[in-house]
Formats: C-alpha cells, sequence, structure tokens
C-alpha cells in the first residue's frame, strides 16, 4: 500500500509538519544556517529568529519572553523540571514530589530515578476516568514538597486535569506547580498566568512542528538546576547549540494551532465522536476515560477478547495506522500503565485502541476506519 493510501490518526504520537511550517523552517536549514551564538552577521539572523521565535511562542501561552527555555523535547522539558527542581529544592530539605499515576514515562521514569537518589515520591491514584482532584493534591502536599506535576492532558486517553485549581492550590500553600502539556499546547487555551502554573512542557511534533525541539516554561526566578551543560546559551540555564529552524518552526505552529484552535477542535470532535459512536456498536466495546473533559480528537477504546497488538497488526494491513497507548509504550507489550490505573482488568488495558484525530482526517477516513476496526474485531473474534 502506498503511504497516501494510508489513514493515519495516531495524531497524539506526532503529527506531520505542516507547509506553513516546512516554509518558515527551510531558510534556517539551508542559507540562513549561522549558528545563534555567532557575532556576526548571519550568526546576529539566527540569534534574531530564535528571540523572535521565543516572543511568539511566550505570547500564545501568556508567558514572558525571557521564561520561555527552548529544550531538545518534551522529554528533556519534563526531566528538567522534575529532576533540576528537586535537586535544587533538595538543599532545602525538601525532598518531596507530588505527581499522578497515569502521567507520560517522562515524568514517572524521571520520578522513579529521584527516589533512587533518596528523593520520595506521592504518586496520586486517578479515578476511573483518570483524574485527580484539587482536594487530592492540597491532602498530599507536606512542608517538606518541593514540586507537584501534573499533566494537563494524558496522552493515552485524552482526559484533562483541573490544572488551574490545582495550580492555585499548590501557589496558596507556597509549592511550585510543573505540568506536561505536551498533549495540549497545540489544542487547548493555555494562560500559565490564569492557570497558576510555574513550569509547562511543550512539544512540537504534538502539533504538526518538527520533531526534536520543546520548551520548557518557567516562571521568572524559578531556575531549576541545569540539566544539560555547556555552553551559555538560553541565558546560561540550558547548554547545546539552539536548533535555529526548529525553533523557528515551532513558533510558526504553535501560532497556526491557536489561530483556528476553536474551529479545529470542534472539527476534530464532529470526527471524533462519529467514531464513538459508531464503534460503540461493536458488542462488548467500552470507551476508556472521561468523556466529559477530555481532548476533542481522543478514543480511547476496549474491546472484550481482543490483544491490543494483534488489532493494531491487522488494523496496519489494511491502512490505518492506530496506536494501543502512548507512543513509547506500543511495541512493548506491557498492558497500558494508564488504563490499569483507571481500574481496568489486566485482559482490557492490554487489549486498547487509541485513534487520535488530528488537523488533515477526514470524516471519510473517519468512516473507513469505523469499517476496518469492526471488521478486524469480528474476525480477532472468529466470528
Ligand atoms: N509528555 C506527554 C504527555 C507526551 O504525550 C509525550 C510524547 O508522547 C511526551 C511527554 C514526550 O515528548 P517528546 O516526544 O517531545 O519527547
Amino acid at each position: 500500500m502506498e503511504y497516501k493510501d494510508l489513514i493515519y490518526m495516531d495524531n497524539a504520537a506526532t503529527t506531520p509538519v505542516s507547509d506553513s511550517v516546512l516554509e518558515a523552517m527551510l531558510p534556517f536549514l539551508k542559507n540562513q544556517y549561522g549558528n545563534a551564538s555567532a557575532v556576526y552577521r548571519i550568526g546576529r539572523d539566527a540569534h534574531q529568529a530564535v528571540e523572535d521565535a521565543r516572543r511568539r511562542i511566550a505570547r500564545v501561552l501568556h508567558a514572558g519572553a525571557m521564561d520561555i527555555y527552548f529544550t531538545s523535547c518534551g522529554t528533556e522539558a519534563d526531566n528538567w523540571a522534575l529532576k533540576g527542581t528537586a535537586r535544587k529544592l533538595a538543599a532545602q530539605g525538601k525532598k518531596h514530589i507530588i505527581t499522578t499515576n497515569i502521567e507520560h514515562h517522562a515524568i514517572l521514569h524521571s520520578a522513579a530515578a529521584l527516589e533512587a537518589e533518596g528523593f520520595e515520591v506521592t504518586y496520586l491514584p486517578v479515578d476511573e476516568k483518570g483524574r485527580v482532584t484539587p482536594e487530592q493534591v492540597a491532602a498530599a502536599i507536606r512542608p517538606d514538597t518541593a514540586l507537584v506535576s501534573v499533566m494537563h492532558a494524558n496522552n493515552e486517553i485524552g482526559t484533562i486535569m483541573p490544572v488551574a485549581e490545582i495550580g492555585a492550590i499548590c501557589r496558596e500553600a507556597g509549592v511550585l506547580f510543573h505540568t506536561d502539556a505536551v498533549q495540549t499546547a497545540g489544542i487547548l487555551p493555555i494562560d500559565v498566568e490564569a492557570m497558576n502554573i510555574d513550569m509547562l512542557s511543550v512539544s512540537a511534533h504534538k502539533f504538526n512542528g518538527p520533531k526534536g525541539v520543546g520548551v520548557l516554561y518557567c516562571r521568572r526566578g524559578i531556575y531549576p538546576q541545569n540539566f544539560m551543560d555547556g555552553g551559555a546559551q538560553e541565558r546560561g540555564h540550558r547548554a547545546g547549540t539552539e536548533n535555529v529552524a526548529g525553533i523557528v518552526g515551532m513558533a510558526r505552529a504553535l501560532e497556526d494551532a491557536a489561530a483556528v484552535r476553536e474551529e479545529a477542535a470542534a472539527r476534530m470532535a464532529v470526527i471524533r465522536d462519529h467514531l464513538q459512536e459508531e464503534l460503540l456498536k461493536i458488542p462488548d466495546s467500552r470507551v476508556n476515560g472521561d468523556t466529559e473533559h477530555r481532548l476533542p480528537g481522543t478514543l480511547n477504546m476496549s474491546f472484550d477478547g481482543i490483544d491490543g497488538q494483534s488489532l493494531l497488526f491487522s488494523l496496519d494491513l489494511k491502512g490505518v495506522e492506530a496506536s494501543s497507548g502512548s507512543a513509547c509504550a506500543s511495541g512493548s507489550l506491557d498492558p497500558s500503565h494508564v488504563l490499569l490505573a483507571l481500574g481496568l482488568p489486566y485482559g482490557q488495558a492490554h487489549g486498547s485502541l487509541r485513534l487520535t484525530v488530528g488537523k488533515y482526517n477526514t470524516m471519510e477516513e473517519a468512516d473507513r476506519v469505523i469499517e476496518a476496526v469492526t471488521e478486524t474485531v469480528r474476525e480477532l473474534r472468529g466470528k
């Protein structure tokens, strides 16, 4: 099957770079190749492009430009926020961190690494829809709590967390609040001021930007301990030659996404709801997560007796590109930690299908996906 005939419905894993983004990036991959730290003209021009991108990204997030730090991806932003803050505040005797049990592995594995260094981590349990409450956070905060990290929306089930309320609790308690907004920055409005966010992670490839570039927003005065040591880039806080083309592409992608945010979300939701309605007609099927507080393009379903990997392989043969969970977890045979956290039995946590609608999906594609999934589940069940 040719690439053009495939139906890509895994937009939570990554998204294609848009024409507008590619166009913005190209000059910086060709003629304007200067190192942003160099003092001569092509270096200064690259520097200016980076600073312009910083201002534009800051504007979308309602942040100060000087509070935007460029990173190599969302994973780096998460690692930096968690490890850098914990290691810095340990000197003040704050060695406790609060997070949830459905975070992305970039957070969970960073938290585990900190536990191995002697930090204590509280993993708040989510309810059957994947939400934690501000009250749970309030009850878990201790005098030695350094940081709370709760994701804005989950990558497997799309559940949106009450981050503004959680941020308010943290602010009142004098505890730093980080949110992983990798799944939301291109889809939901973000206002770091109104939402009481101290640190926030973004990744460009989730909103039609390039792979390998991200942001850690850090409120002025909060500098996690450096994670990348080397040159004096990013005002001495994050070393490494700037990915100029990537940064410029990310700014364009974020602005493009923000410009059409509401209509794009409404379009995605219509397609997602159609998928959900039709796929629920398959006997013994259910939707996982929260159908009220949910990202507009996300649908996570389980089909009794169906193994997720077999379903994905069969769908792939039919030209449907979907996932059974997070991009990094698929390919592993472990059941989803997110679905287990919702309380799903092992079999169901193993057999989920995640469809994530993006900017370029159509209703016609949705109909072909419905047909393929319905047929595949029937085949796998041997009926
Ligand atoms: N956090 C969440 C919620 C994600 O979904 C992902 C990617 O799937 C990441 C972090 C990691 O981002 P990146 O792929 O840029 O490293």
